[in-house]
């Protein structure tokens, strides 16, 4: 059976929502259906990592909306059902239930996979990978039984994850690739900072450190790295890196480069479908290139974009890239293009004694991205207004950023 739909969303994420929900706030009339593999309705994720797991925060409390909103706003949700298929000349999407779902617009909004570590020992009861809800119940559910945990990846999940399991009373061991957590995410004085802050809090970071084999039979026992050394677990949770799940488009012949290739109003090379959230390769006229971004704010602002363009509108999608990170009580935020840059300027130790360390990165002498520690609501306004300008670092301005006067 064909149902018509007149703005389509596959995926059942924080774009997709913002998308519906824009779509609705502009008044477009037509049917608008969210097509979710999960069974689920649309929630925010960045609370798995934080307090879901830790279990300050309930269920209920983490969706975008609740069912009576969607109903209210005449939003289906079909959850619990993978789209599979995509023809473009039919205009038609394919369920694997068997449904058919003809559209006036469509979004793909896919999200993002967790990469897997091909190791031995790979699929032990008790090693974790979390992007769900799901999962992050589980991983909950083992660390109340669980000694020992063992963290795979110094990015923000592992440091996350690392921090919550921490609080939780468990014996936590954060193994990180290079030499810094953060480091690549941070650059290197941010990252420092953040190992410092780290390191008093008990938990074994190790860094260097090559997971190559998770040991036990049946249940881990442990990891075991690439120089021999060897950690006991009870648990492990990975957290390497994300794939972006790009498979449905690139089967349809959309163009794919890192992520399903958009223009500047989020529209992929058919005019009637368009790309928002972690998928998204979108192209930024404030910095000259192309992104594609893997935060929640960007899922919530390149999904309210899109929506707005599928009904009619045509925006540029030109949102100051922005992220935050929550570990134990350290609030990191981040605004630009962390992305590419070539010099950091640190807040004088005088600032960063008093908790609001912050870093201001440039690119080729002009001022990209910063970044801050627990900053007041002025230090965060003051720096996006300084980033959206992305200023010429004169000797002036560096003095001054330095001083935490800017
Ligand atoms: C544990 C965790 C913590 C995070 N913490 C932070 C944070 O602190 N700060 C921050 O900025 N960002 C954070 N993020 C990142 C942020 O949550 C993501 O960038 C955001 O969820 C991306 O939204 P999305 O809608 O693009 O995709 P997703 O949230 O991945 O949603 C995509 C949905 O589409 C579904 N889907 C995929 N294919 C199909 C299909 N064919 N048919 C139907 N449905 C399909 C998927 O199952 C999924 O439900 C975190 C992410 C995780 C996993």
């Amino acid at each position: 059976m064909t149902e018509m739909v007149d703005f389509l969303m596959v995926g059942g994420g924080l774009a997709s929502a913002q998308a519906a929900r824009s779509i609705r706030e502009v008044g477009a009339p037509g049917r608008v259906v969210i097509i979710s593999a999960e069974a689920e309705l649309p929630y925010n994720r960045p609370p798995l990592s934080k307090g879901y797991l830790q279990g300050k925060e309930a269920r209920e409390s983490i969706v975008v909306k609740d069912q009576p909103f969607w109903d209210e706003h005449q939003v289906e949700i079909i959850s619990g059902r993978v789209a599979t298929g995509l023809n473009r000349a039919a205009r038609a999407v394919t369920l694997d239930d068997g449904r058919v779902f003809t559209y006036g617009k469509l979004l793909l909004a896919t999200g993002s996979e967790p990469r897997k570590l091909n190791v031995p020992g790979g699929s032990l009861a008790g090693v974790h990978y979390l992007r769900t809800v799901a999962d992050s119940t589980a991983i909950r559910e083992a660390a109340s039984k669980a000694k020992k945990a063992v963290i795979v990846g110094g990015g923000f999940i592992g440091a996350e994850v690392a921090a919550s399991l921490d609080v939780g009373g468990l014996d936590v061991t954060l193994l990180i690739g290079d030499d810094l957590l953060l480091g690549r995410q941070l650059g290197a004085a941010a990252a420092a900072y953040l190992m410092s802050y780290f390191k008093p809090k008990g938990l074994n970071l190790v860094t260097k450190a090559q997971a190559t084999e998770f040991t036990g039979s049946g249940q881990v026992a442990g990891v075991r790295l690439q120089d021999g050394r060897d950690f006991e677990a009870d648990l492990v949770v990975a957290g390497v890196g994300v794939t972006p799940r790009t498979a449905l488009a690139e089967a349809a012949g959309l163009p794919i480069d890192n992520g399903v290739v958009v223009d500047a109003q989020l529209r992929t090379s058919d005019p009637d479908i368009y790309a928002a959230g972690d998928i998204a390769n979108f192209p930024d006229e404030r910095y000259g290139r192309r992104f594609r971004i893997e935060h929640w704010d960007h899922a919530k602002a390149s999904g309210k974009t899109a929506g707005l363009n599928m009904a009619g509108q045509a925006r540029p999608f030109d949102h100051l890239h922005y992220f935050f990170s929550d570990m134990f009580d350290l609030g990191l935020e981040a605004w630009g293009d962390m992305y590419r840059t070539d010099e950091v300027i640190e807040r004088q130790a005088s600032t960063r004694e008093a908790g609001h360390p912050a870093w201001y990165y440039l690119n080729e002498g002009r001022v990209v991205a910063g970044a801050i520690v627990n900053g007041s609501k002025e230090e965060r306004t003051a720096m996006q207004e300084l980033l959206k300008a992305k200023p010429e670092a004169t000797g002036d301005m560096r003095k001054e950023l330095a001083e935490g006067k800017a």
